[in-house]
């Protein structure tokens, strides 16, 4: 691609697209691990890993030999409906089945349906065992689901519900910090507590296993279920299949959607056998859900991060990637606080990250942001220990030389440079 496609291809987007994503201004056209390239040529150190669907990076060995073998024949099935079997979806479920010890699964594509149908499944469930009046779901202030209507709807984030109300009701929320509260606002009449282990979205929040345990001991006195929304912290996010019960608490249903197909649209909702009577034949579906090539992928994802060692690896480079953030705070002020469990990691700043991911980017790294104070770390699982150093260089650098920008201007009278670069 040449520069006057380059520009063509932005000015399109800005002129064809809804604009609901704020894009960086490089068009990305390749790329191998951990690395992205741009049209320009230019190449990108890529530490949000697509918010958080490459765990594996980008091309990898095993996705791209899943895409050939898929390809290889001349009579190819890309789709037959979920009116038939096709040889991946069952042995997928099977497979997820015993990596998280729930041993239903529904599949769609992506995070918001697979809250959808966790959702429909704890509202029927609690119908069917408890009346029409148990249909509340309680969820966290902070929280992030997805944008079709149930999941915005139980997304603890004003701003994002406003513009669409009137939305699905009965939804109630609490602090994240808060086990009391939570406790308190589970009744009877309550159907499901629905969370993020990790809150992503709401600016890298791990809950306290407390209040993960407040919440199954609530949920358990009432005959609700608990949900725990893992489509960004699951699948070896945080070093574990799945990060609520590596925090020692087992959810009735878990979602799951980001990395599961390694870049291809894949959701799976994972529940308890007895829910199975809860989305019974026409209860529910997808036409896409669950197709030969997603679940070719996810098996393949799946065999990398078990064959590989990767679940070692993510808590390995977690724990380099936040000692090494912890060092850079200890020695710059603006850096607040450091948090996150395994490769998902937030760094709260005293400023707007945007100015500081433009001057990444013009460095060669990509990261993103969580909230406007937060930069968002999701390096693929397969990050090296030099790429999260040469991570840590450059971050050192841009905040020294932001820092000595900051006290030229405090001297010579001028506002601190913060606006968007
Ligand atoms: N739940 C969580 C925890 C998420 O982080 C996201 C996406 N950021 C979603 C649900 C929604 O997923 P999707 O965009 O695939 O619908």
């Amino acid at each position: 691609m040449r520069g006057p496609a380059i520009h063509r291809t932005i000015d399109l987007a800005s002129r064809y697209l809804f604009p609901t994503y704020a894009r960086a201004p490089i068009v990305i056209v390749s790329g191998r691990g951990c690395r992205v390239v741009d049209a320009d040529g230019r190449e990108y150190l890529d530490l949000l890993g697509g918010i958080a669907v490459n765990a594996l990076g980008h091309a990898h060995p095993r996705i791209l030999e899943a895409l050939r073998e898929a390809t290889e024949s001349d009579e190819t099935i890309l789709h037959c409906s979920n009116l038939y079997h096709h040889p991946f979806q069952a042995p997928l479920a099977a497979r997820l089945a015993e990596l998280l010890d729930l041993p239903r699964v529904f599949f769609c594509n992506s995070g918001s349906e697979a809250i959808e149908a966790a959702l429909k499944i704890a509202r029927a469930r609690a119908r069917r065992t408890k009346g029409d009046e148990a249909l509340g779901i309680v969820a966290l202030e902070g929280s992030f689901h997805g944008r079709t209507a149930f999941a915005l709807s139980a997304t603890g984030r004003d701003d994002y519900r406003a513009p669409f109300g009137p939305l699905v009701e009965n939804v109630a929320f609490v602090p994240p910090d808060d086990a009391r509260a939570l406790t308190r606002a589970v009744t009877r009449r309550t159907a499901a507590v629905l969370l993020e282990p990790v809150q992503g979205e709401g600016g890298v929040q791990p809950i306290d296993d407390a209040v993960l345990k407040a919440a199954r001991t609530a949920c358990d006195d009432v005959g609700a279920l608990l949900i725990a929304d893992e489509v960004q912290c699951g699948l070896g996010r945080t070093g574990a299949w799945s990060a609520c019960r590596q925090s020692g608490v087992a959810p009735d249903l878990i979602t799951l959607a980001k990395p599961l197909a390694a870049g291809l649209p894949l959701g799976a909702v994972v529940g308890r056998e007895e829910l199975a009577v809860d989305l019974g034949p026409g209860m529910h579906g997808s036409t896409f859900g669950g197709g030969p090539l997603p679940c070719r992928l996810a098996l393949a994802f799946l065999d990398a991060v078990d064959g590989e060692g990767l679940l070692d690896a993510v808590a390995a480079r977690g724990r380099q990637l936040i000692e090494g953030l912890q060092s850079l705070a200890s020695r710059h002020g603006v850096l607040r606080k450091v948090r996150g469990r395994g490769l998902m990691i937030g760094v709260e700043m005293e400023q707007p990250v945007e100015p500081i991911l433009d001057r990444l980017r013009d460095r060669g790294i990509l990261a993103g942001s969580a909230g406007g104070n937060v930069l968002r770390l999701l390096p693929p699982f397969v990050v090296s220990v030099e790429e999260i150093d040469r991570f840590l260089d450059t971050f050192d650098g841009v905040l020294t030389l932001d820092a000595t920008t900051g006290d030229r201007n405090a001297a010579a009278g001028v506002p601190e440079a913060g606006g968007r670069s």
